[in-house]
């Protein structure tokens, strides 16, 4: 179904062209329609099926135009992921007239109560925050017309439920109520009968399966080796913006310094880092100044990167709900992404536990090239790494390492591109997907065909240098893989040499 069957006005229309959004993923088509028309919703869907959009277009839909009064509240878990959805309410609504704010602990309270006094229409809430806002009185909550739970079954887990409660009891009782959740367990079924009428249940996607399109291995490992074994991958590959994954934050800290020590160009995100040094991570993570993301569970909800090219799971989560969210950040929206997962024989029994609850049995995958076995060597050793002073050398560029210049001098071009792309939507020209074109037939492109984005070529010739014959294939791999073509991709499979279930 195309966007023009759901009735949206011209301004949505217009911001979703501008976002290259093409058709409705499922649950947008499925959501968009029951929500307009007035009823109360739940929604199941899968970690990067568009959900944000599933909501909030059709809220700005209903909202209108601009009266100050808040009308439309979302609460989200964590921060990171009520900036994300707030930053969406923007890019949908930007030829609308509406303010939004978005609020949330971590950070000064000051501009928020600003925001807050100058009058919005809808505002995007962590729990806590809103509750010390609405404690001290200022908040108005008394004209919200349309409340949305996100993630309900995270807020759960990281015991939100009361705090839930407690703003769902400040709210007007005549209101539209929409939750949406990955999982619907018993309690947040019964917050659903507490706080909805008659809700439509909306299923987009099987539950508990991991986003289609990301391509997932898994590479038994022992513990020490699996920075070498990250590092052997990263000069191998032509990997484009990565998300590596560590069980704790004193892990992500050791891994960034390990990988900045090899001149990576690498952020980090944890609950142990200041909410502007989270942000700035993100920030340039999602500029594409860094390369590499290392991230904890928690820090990285929310997280909604374009373009994620590779998911790592240094240590594998323990649940299949972690799991299908770390990967979801990758192959976003029906995009094709690749999660790797390294597995020491400890972590074994988790790897068990989501193959059952996922119901596949993973590629596991051994290297001919690295040496599994290597006993541990101290001057090798993740110890070392992290008690070695950084080097007063420049930093090389995004993650080119001395032996090799592949993948990053590739990633070095991507980001190029990519952030070109996205501040100039390059239409696509038969001249232009044919290789590697110039800025001058780039303006004539754009100028014949002005609204037609759906493929894309690399224009970085005379820019940054002109790529060798090996760079130009690594660019178009990525480009398959990240800006989607229609043959079918499987440019990674040939590198690994085969699989063994054992390969410790
Ligand atoms: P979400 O599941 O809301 O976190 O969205 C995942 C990603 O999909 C985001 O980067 C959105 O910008 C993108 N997205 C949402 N809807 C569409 C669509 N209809 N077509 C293409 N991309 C989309």
């Amino acid at each position: 179904m195309p966007f023009t069957k759901l009735g949206l006005k011209s301004e949505l229309m217009r911001a979703l062209d501008a976002s290259d959004y093409i058709r409705p993923t499922l649950i947008q088509s499925e959501a968009i329609p029951v929500i307009l028309e007035g009823n109360d919703l739940i929604g199941t869907a899968q970690t990067g099926t568009g959900k944000t959009a599933a909501f909030v277009v059709p809220l700005l839909q209903q909202l209108e135009r601009t009266t100050g009064k808040i009308r439309a509240l979302i609460l989200t878990p964590t921060r990171e992921l009520a900036h994300q959805v707030e930053l969406a309410v923007r890019k949908y609504g930007r030829y609308l007239n509406l303010r939004s704010t978005a609020i949330y602990g971590g950070v000064s309270q000051r501009p928020q109560e600003e925001a807050l006094r100058k009058g919005v229409d809808l505002v995007v809430a962590t729990p806590g925050r809103l509750l010390d806002l609405l404690q001290q009185r200022l908040l108005d909550l008394s004209s919200v017309k349309y409340l949305v739970l996100d993630e309900a079954d995270r807020m759960l887990d990281m015991g939100f439920l009361p705090d839930v409660r407690e703003v769902v009891r400040s709210l007007p009782k005549q209101r539209q109520t929409l939750l949406f959740s990955a999982t619907l367990p018993q309690e947040i079924q019964e917050l659903a009968r507490s706080i909805q009428k008659n809700p439509v249940l909306v299923e987009a996607g099987i539950k508990r399966a991991p986003a289609a399109g990301v391509d997932q291995h898994l590479y038994p490992v022992l513990p020490h080796l699996k920075t070498e074994l990250l590092l052997h991958l990263l000069r191998r590959e032509a990997m484009g913006p990565l998300l590596v994954f560590t069980r704790t934050k004193h892990g992500a800290d050791r891994l960034h310094r390990a990988l900045e020590l090899e001149r990576f160009r690498v952020a980090r995100i944890h609950s142990g880092r200041s909410q502007s040094q989270r942000q700035e991570a993100l920030d340039g993570f999602r500029q594409y100044h860094y390369q590499i993301l290392v991230a904890t569970d928690v820090a990285a909800r929310g997280i909604d990167v374009r373009d994620i090219s590779h998911v790592i799971n240094y240590d594998i989560p323990n649940n299949a709900d972690d799991y299908i969210h770390r990967i979801g950040r990758t192959g976003r929206a029906e995009k094709e992404g690749i999660a790797y997962s390294f597995v020491s024989p400890e972590e074994e029994i988790h790897v068990q536990s989501i193959e059952r609850s996922i119901q596949k049995k993973f590629n596991r995958v051994k290297l001919d090239e690295f040496n599994f076995h290597r006993p541990i060597k101290p001057r090798n050793s993740e110890a070392t790494h992290a008690s070695r002073k950084p080097s007063s050398r420049p930093a090389r560029k995004p993650g080119i390492p001395a032996d090799t210049a592949q993948s990053p001098k590739v990633f070095d071009r991507f980001a190029f591109m990519a952030k070109d792309l996205s501040q100039n939507p390059v239409p696509a020209t038969n001249s232009m997907t044919a290789g590697f074109g110039g800025t001058q037939r780039r303006r004539k492109a754009i100028s014949r065909n002005p609204r037609k984005t759906e493929r894309r070529s690399f224009h970085v010739e005379g820019l940054i240098g002109a790529p060798s014959p090996e760079e130009q294939r690594e660019l178009k791999r990525l480009q398959v893989k990240l800006f989607g073509s229609s043959s079918p991709r499987r440019p990674f499979s040939s590198r690994h040499s085969g699989s063994s279930r054992n390969g410790y």
